[in-house]
């Protein structure tokens, strides 16, 4: 299985290379291709009372394209979509990704990752660390993983970025042996 990384309107090359090495350190190389597609912000997923982009038509967005690549491949594809906006669910106030749970799609958010968005100092490193955890975290729920009450598993939920940070970019010994089952590691 391959999972292809789509940018989401603008989004940083060196991001995108940094997520493609950290999936490919937690599931195995070759795992992550980056696609030179580019899917479009869709217009009418901008709320402007809350000035952030509700998630839902984004992420059919990115399930379009994963199924139009698995009838170009022929094989099933998995697509994480990578956004640099706020984006938000009914009920939250924002959410770092979504995934369909099992599924094909995902997206993630680069917006609330940089340490300058709380007022903190620019790290290069910290913000690209969190965009790999959060994308481990959506493929996890792909690959049909639920949340995990280990606070250092990858699958524990983020409500605020000090749980970003907290947990690792790996799975813990339960989840790896659900993903061992399901014969995806
Ligand atoms: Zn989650
Ligand atoms: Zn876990």
């Amino acid at each position: 299985m391959k999972v292809y990384v789509v940018r989401v309107g603008n989004v940083e090359e060196e991001v995108l290379e940094f997520i493609r090495k950290g999936l490919e350190e937690t599931f195995y190389r070759g795992f992550c291709v980056i696609s030179e597609h580019i899917i479009e912000v869709p217009s009418g997923s901008y709320n402007r009372v809350r000035q952030q982009y509700i998630s839902e038509p984004i992420l059919n967005e990115v399930l379009k394209f994963a199924l139009s690549l698995e009838r170009e491949a022929g094989e099933p594809c998995i697509v994480l979509g990578v956004a640099d906006i706020d984006i938000y669910t009914p009920g939250m106030n924002f959410i770092f990704g979504e995934a369909q749970c099992p599924g094909k799609a995902a997206i993630i958010s680069l917006f609330r990752l940089r340490p300058e968005f709380y007022g903190e100092e620019p790290n290069r490193q910290l913000f690209m660390e969190r965009a790999v955890k959060e994308a481990v975290h959506e493929i996890g729920h792909m690959l049909g993983l639920r949340h995990c009450g280990n606070p250092v598993c990858v699958m524990h939920f983020s409500l605020h970025i000090g749980m970003t940070d907290m947990k690792t970019s790996k799975f813990c010994r339960d989840c790896m042996s659900k993903l061992k089952a399901m014969m995806v590691l």
